[in-house]
């Protein structure tokens, strides 16, 4: 490969790149950053034995992949050729072959392409003998920004996002009070380790949810079996306003603090990052929570320093607190101008 080229959120190439190229400059690598819409590439001079970033440590991307410099398409009669030509020279036989845009209204107008053309893609690389169920077989990905020409990347599906497009795609339920419900399933589903998620999220548990109007958050909560107090001074809308497993409390939740310790706290109070930081900082320091999700807002220009700033903010209060932490965090497919993270005592 050639370089990494990463998905993010459309807009947030600036906070993509410079997070990886933080990365590999912190391990004294040099490199080239170029940022599409939706995109980023970048180039590094690198020999053997240093580590590179991986997907699930980084905040701002969607998918990160080991590419190739892209390929032209010089014949609109043929793509198939020069495209499978490409695959074989990579290796290859593959687990599978993904067809990816960037995720931005124009690349969209490929998604009709893509589709026909995988079909026929996945055929033809069958009969070559390209295809395999071999559980380490690499994936391979074909990134079209448009249809003159397309990126090929490998992922090891263990350490690249399982989604196509790095976009868990989830269905709104039908009862939810809001649509920011599937933001806390996202976060369930990418920041709590799969194995890990059955024991750390059961029925029967106690939680806090701050913020929590009009109930999206406590509503996924109470359909997973918890018991929810829902803290905020607005009004709760929908089942959960007379849900037996929900407790209203019109409070400020920067104030609010359970009797008892409570196996979650999630927070989604629009408020400064390093306010929210410090707030949960103390719920785990104090053991008030033995774990939390929230989001952090960027409205601000520097996201990646606000970031920062509040990880060290977290880690600081933790270490004072001699309480052991590990910290998951990424910005959403549902997340706007926000990330989400996961917290929990170790
Ligand atoms: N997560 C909610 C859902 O899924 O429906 C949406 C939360 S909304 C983005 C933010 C909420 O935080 C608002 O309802 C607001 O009243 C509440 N809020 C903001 N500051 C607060 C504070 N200091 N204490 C309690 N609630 C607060």
């Amino acid at each position: 490969s050639t370089h990494l080229l990463a998905y993010c959120r459309p807009g947030f190439e600036p906070e993509c790149g410079d997070e990886i190229g933080g990365f590999l400059l912190r391990q004294g690598i040099d490199c080239e950053i170029e940022r599409g819409q939706g995109w980023v590439r970048v180039r590094y001079t690198s020999s053997k034995g240093d580590r590179l970033p991986v997907w699930r440590e980084l905040v701002f991307a969607r998918q990160l992949l080991l590419a190739e410099e892209p390929v032209a398409l010089l014949s609109e009669r043929d793509r198939l050729t020069p495209i499978l030509a490409a695959a074989k020279e990579l290796g290859g036989p593959f687990c599978d072959i993904w067809l990816e845009t960037p995720d931005t209204n124009e690349a969209k107008q490929l998604s009709g392409f893509c589709r026909r053309f995988g079909e026929k893609l996945l055929e033809a690389a069958a009969a070559e003998g390209l295809l395999s169920k071999h559980p380490r077989a690499p994936r391979l990905h074909l990134f079209f920004t448009d249809m003159q020409s397309v990126t090929l990347a490998l992922a090891a599906p263990e350490h690249t996002s399982p989604w196509p497009m790095g976009i868990p795609r989830l269905k709104m339920p039908f009862e939810t009070p809001s649509r920011s419900t599937l933001k806390l399933a996202e976060a369930f589903l990418t920041l709590v380790p799969e194995d890990e998620l059955k024991q750390r999220l059961r029925s029967g548990q106690h939680a806090v949810d701050l913020g929590a109007a009009p109930g999206g958050w406590t509503w996924q909560l109470v359909s997973r079996g918890l018991r929810v107090a829902a803290v905020d001074n607005g009004p709760l809308k929908g089942i959960v306003a007379d849900h037996p497993h929900v407790r209203h409390e019109r409070a400020d939740g920067f104030r609010f603090k359970p009797k008892k310790p409570v196996d979650w706290v999630v927070c989604d109070m629009v408020e400064q990052p390093n306010r929210i930081a410090a707030l949960m900082a103390q719920w785990l320091a104090e053991g008030h929570a033995r774990q939390a999700i929230f989001n952090l807002k960027l409205p601000m220009k520097k996201r990646l320093d606000a970031v920062s700033l509040c990880f060290d903010l977290i880690d600081d209060r933790l270490r004072d607190a001699d309480v052991p932490y590990k910290l998951n965090a990424r910005q959403l497919y549902h997340d706007r101008e926000e990330i989400t993270v996961y917290l929990r005592r170790r």
